[in-house]
């Protein structure tokens, strides 16, 4: 344990493991398996990293992501740690250099697409030199259920047989437990040391909001609270992708799109641009965003509603992997419901899983109404408690309004039994209303004892109502009669008046950060210049190597370097995030620049230095 101890704040430059790292590494040094179930963020890498340095031979790291390989290779480079990837995209004589080097020992660590590994090619190279380990990342793709399955994961069980004394460890950040014994039982790790870790994520804050004017909505969330941030905006259609980046360039974000539907250049060259540049936003449909490891996206906005807390739950994960403040925001209405429906009862998909999808939806869709604390709601989804309210999501900080809709509720549910359930509810709101128009005197709607009866609320209030009624089971729409409304069973109680309902009474976002100026509370105004300067520096270095600017140093090694203020390399090598290679490597330039400032924080002794020649 001495041994891994030093080796983590030599080469990875951390103090401490964080729960419960430093008993994963201690499984794998014993030689044992492990399955390791830990949130985005959560330092899952080091628990196969730091063994695989430790153990005679090579890590074996097998990924999905190749596009993703490259960077991850480039990381270890920065850390001194002697690491190559083989996949489809090497010549064969890359590959072949590869190989060489791995059979003589060189490599701390080999990444390895699945279909790469287990060609015969691959199973004999590693027979004739055992690897320390096989991580298996990304593990949660050989479960059939999941929207990431890969065939080429269910052989993968074959390394057991293959290599009974090799140690593997599986890792995912998919929560749930069907999952989890998908994974145990498909890779014969039944008998592997299980860590499953919580699925909390404090540094997020979540918040859902009810869709009036998305576009409007979503720029004054980014101006009031992450105007020069680095975030996601999904949505779901390619269309849709394109239109809001565009959209977004012109009110003067740097914004990209990214869908499947553009060339792989383009998309590889948007992804390259997030990861290396500071504050795009990267507006994408889900193709974007798994195994993406930028620890400072600040923000995930959600345009459509996504089709499953899982995935939610997912694509929200992007969003603050550094620990800092973050924000999982969302806005949804009325026509993202019938849409997600609409596409599920579309698809070509057998019934017994189109079943379990609109279960899946139904509970994301539970999650968007809830007048309670969504992390509260979320974590019991996972089977996880949370004992008291979290503090940090719209509805534990601006409590939600609610009102008894029953008998509105009955009007509505009473027109759409009195216009036959045969139309959707743009008409029903017109009869509710008493609108006049031609479609109402076409059915002689006028005459109907409902026509009128609703005329206290506004349009706006109604399509809440009816929203709320959907999303909560008590309307469907029947997509093969123009999106009619029909009643389900569950109306019964409410129309005979045994039972009473609460609605949530939808509001304007109210904004819940301070602006974007006074929020930067970690840096203080007479820091900035150091701050600044110190980000500078580790872009410009960034370039130099050809790497994301994280790779060189996270926000937290330079908050800490501002706030210490470390003059000689003993004091910068105490800094959290700065080991070995790294000390050598930048060392001098950054003590060269926190020599101009000082240990006070009276901003630059002298000009600042010019890095241009870098
Ligand atoms: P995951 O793969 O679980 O999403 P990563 O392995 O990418 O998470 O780690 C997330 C971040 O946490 C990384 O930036 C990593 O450098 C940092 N990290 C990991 N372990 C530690 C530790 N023991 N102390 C401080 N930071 C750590
Ligand atoms: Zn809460």
């Amino acid at each position: 344990m001495s041994d891994a101890r030093s080796i983590l704040k030599e080469v990875f430059g951390y103090d401490e493991f964080r729960e419960p790292q430093g008993a994963i590494v201690d499984t794998l040094l014993d030689g044992e398996d492990a399955l390791v179930v830990m949130p985005t963020g959560g330092g899952k890498s080091l628990c196969y990293q730091l063994p695989a340095l430790l153990r005679e031979g090579t890590g074996v790291v097998v990924s999905p992501l190749i596009a993703l390989m490259q960077d991850q290779v480039a990381a270890m480079a920065e850390l001194g740690i002697a690491a190559c990837y083989l996949n489809s995209t090497l010549s064969p004589e890359a590959a072949a250099d590869v190989t060489r080097r791995y059979l003589h020992g060189e490599l701390d660590l080999l990444y390895i697409a699945p279909e790469r590994l287990i060609q015969e090619r691959s199973v004999q190279l590693f027979q004739q030199r055992e690897p320390a380990l096989f991580a298996i990342d990304e593990a949660h793709c050989v479960s059939q259920w999941g929207h990431d399955f890969r065939a080429d994961y269910l052989q993968l069980s074959m390394l057991h047989e293959l290599f009974p004394l090799v140690p593997r460890i599986a890792l995912t950040a998919t929560a749930d437990e069907r999952t989890r014994l998908e994974i145990c039982r498909r890779l014969n790790l039944e008998d592997a040391a299980q860590f499953v870790c919580g699925f909390d994520r404090p540094n997020i804050q979540y918040r859902i909001t009810q869709k009036d004017n998305e576009k409007r909505q979503l720029l004054q969330f980014l101006h009031n609270e992450h105007a020069e941030d680095s975030g996601i905006v999904y949505c779901l259609s390619r269309n849709k992708v394109d239109k809001t980046a565009h959209w977004l360039q012109q009110q003067g974000f740097q914004a990209l799109p990214y869908h499947a539907g553009m060339s792989a250049e383009q998309r590889q060259h948007h992804q390259q641009r997030f990861l290396r540049e500071d504050g795009i936003v990267m507006v994408a449909t889900i193709a974007f965003g798994m195994g993406i490891d930028k620890p400072d996206v600040r923000f995930v906005a959600h345009l459509d509603l996504p089709k499953s807390v899982e995935s939610y739950y997912q694509e929200t994960g992007r969003a603050g992997r550094d620990g800092k403040p973050a924000t999982a925001w969302m806005c949804y209405g009325l026509q993202d419901v019938i849409k997600l429906r609409q596409m599920l009862d579309d698809s070509s998909a057998e019934e017994s899983f189109k079943r379990i999808e609109q279960h899946r939806l139904n509970a994301m869709l539970g999650l968007c109404e809830i007048t309670s604390c969504r992390r509260q709601a979320l974590l019991s989804y996972f089977g996880e408690q949370l004992l008291s309210q979290c503090g940090n999501c719209d509805t534990c900080l601006k409590p939600v309004d609610t009102w008894d809709g029953t008998e509105a509720v009955q009007k509505a549910l009473s027109c759409v039994y009195r216009t036959g359930q045969r139309f959707g509810t743009n008409h029903i709101i017109d009869v509710l209303r008493g609108s006049d128009n031609e479609k109402i005197r076409q059915w002689h709607h006028q005459q109907l004892s409902t026509y009128g009866i609703g005329k206290d609320m506004d349009a706006n209030q109604w399509r809440s109502v009816f929203r709320q009624l959907i999303a909560r089971g008590y309307l469907k729409v029947d997509f093969d009669h123009y999106n009619a409304l029909r009643l389900t069973e569950q109306c019964r109680a409410l129309l005979r008046g045994d039972e009473r309902i609460a609605l949530r009474r939808d509001s304007r976002e109210a904004t819940l950060r301070p602006a974007r100026a006074n929020r930067d509370s970690t840096v203080s105004p007479e820091d900035k210049h150091l701050w600044d300067a110190l980000k500078e520096l580790r872009t410009a270095l960034a370039e130099q190597h050809g790497v994301p600017p994280y790779v060189i140093f996270h926000d937290a090694t330079l908050m800490e370097m501002v706030e210490l203020r470390p003059q000689n390399p003993a004091a910068l090598r105490r800094i959290n995030g700065v080991g070995d290679a790294k000390l050598e490597r930048y060392g001098e330039q950054f003590l060269a620049l926190l020599g101009n400032f000082g240990t006070t924080g009276d901003g630059p002794a002298f000009n600042f230095p010019e890095y241009s020649g870098l």
